[in-house]
């Protein structure tokens, strides 16, 4: 259940009215907008009579149930777009971001000529794996420790922020530097990790499961969030599907409808959905087209000597001239790529 709040009330008037909410066994959680503020109530409030509560208050303006199980990730709490500030980019409500990168920090030089030529292309988030989830125990895990330092050196480097992935909680004390903390599809549900990243004031870019729903996808956000942690960003990355032609099938569809149920913004992954580097172009066109919010793609300085993922892996001529492309694409959709 919502109230929405009428506008230019003062804290002291919000904070009374909290308690007056919360001293009946609710927890609240407050929404602050630009043009909003709303009181959401978490907890079993089929008791509360809604005419009730907005005609004893004269601070509310209306009342609302909210059926759906995700509350603080739900646009109907939070009607405004989420801006999620990357270092120094922001995501969302209308700034529209490209992480590049190599799946994994393989050497400094590679990390540091990918660095240098996706910024000069125009990218404006530097990724790169350094801890890697690998379907083979026997397959190239990242350089790990030494991963983190090298991908903090591009961005001493270049000035790019940089985002990478998170495994387990054990990791997080090296993430200090890091500017967006990645939780990868196969963590989408490790909901200790979530809670842990929940509790770090650092943006997290959250991808979708490889079978997950948007309802998973959004209360996984929603353990995120719960902890106090708004700045998720939402990522699709393709899902399993009878399809074995593509890696993944890129869900379309989840982009619009993200946007629609929650206020957070949503990136698209078409690397890691594709599979495919002649599909990378393709589908990242349709994904501006379709109103995401941002991009990840994979970019290599030598795709075809890649350790992990070159088959999927742009090239840097070919990002190059794909952000040419995407540049007027961002444009015509009336977003901004880059700072404010
Ligand atoms: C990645 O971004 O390198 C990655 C492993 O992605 P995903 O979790 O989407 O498979
Ligand atoms: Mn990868």
């Amino acid at each position: 259940m919502v109230f929405v709040l009428k506008p230019g009330r003062s804290l002291e008037e919000i904070d009374l009215f909290v308690e007056r909410i919360e001293s009946r066994g609710f927890k609240t959680f407050l929404s602050i907008g630009t043009e909003h503020t709303v009181v959401c109530l978490i907890g079993n409030t089929a008791s509360i009579d809604l005419d009730a509560v907005v005609q004893a208050n004269d601070i509310v303006q209306y009342g609302k149930r909210v059926t759906e199980p995700y509350k603080a990730v739900n646009r109907t709490v939070h009607p405004e777009d989420t801006v999620v500030n990357a270092g120094s980019v922001p995501v969302g409500s209308g700034m529209f971001q490209v992480i590049a990168g190599p799946c994994s920090v393989e050497s400094e030089e590679q990390i540091i000529e990918v660095a240098r030529s996706v910024k000069a292309s125009g990218a404006t988030l530097l990724r790169g794996g350094a801890f890697k989830p690998r379907t083979s125990p026997y397959a190239f895990m990242g350089m790990r420790e030494e991963g983190i330092r090298l991908l903090l050196m591009a961005k001493r480097e270049t000035g790019l922020p940089v985002v990478t992935e998170v495994m387990n909680q054990t990791q997080l004390p090296l993430f200090e530097d890091i500017d967006v903390i990645q939780v990868g599809a196969r963590n989408m549900q490790n909901f200790d990790l979530l809670r842990e990243v929940g509790r770090y004031n650092k943006p997290v870019l959250l991808k979708r499961g490889l079978a997950n729903t948007l309802e998973e996808l959004l209360m996984s956000a929603e353990y995120i969030m719960s902890e106090g942690n708004s700045q998720v960003i939402l990522c699709e990355r393709g899902i399993r599907t009878f399809e074995t032609s593509t890696r993944n099938t890129l869900d379309l569809s989840a982009i619009p409808l993200l946007k629609q149920k929650s206020h957070l913004p949503v990136i698209v992954d078409p690397s890691h959905a594709a599979g495919i580097r002649a599909l990378v172009a393709p589908l990242a066109r349709a994904a501006v087209a379709v109103g995401a919010d941002g991009l990840m793609i994979e970019t290599h300085n030598d795709p075809a000597q890649a350790l992990c993922d070159g088959a999927q892996s742009l090239n840097l001529s070919q990002f190059s001239d794909l952000m040419e492309d995407l540049k007027r694409r961002i444009a015509f959709e009336g977003k901004q790529i880059g700072a404010v």
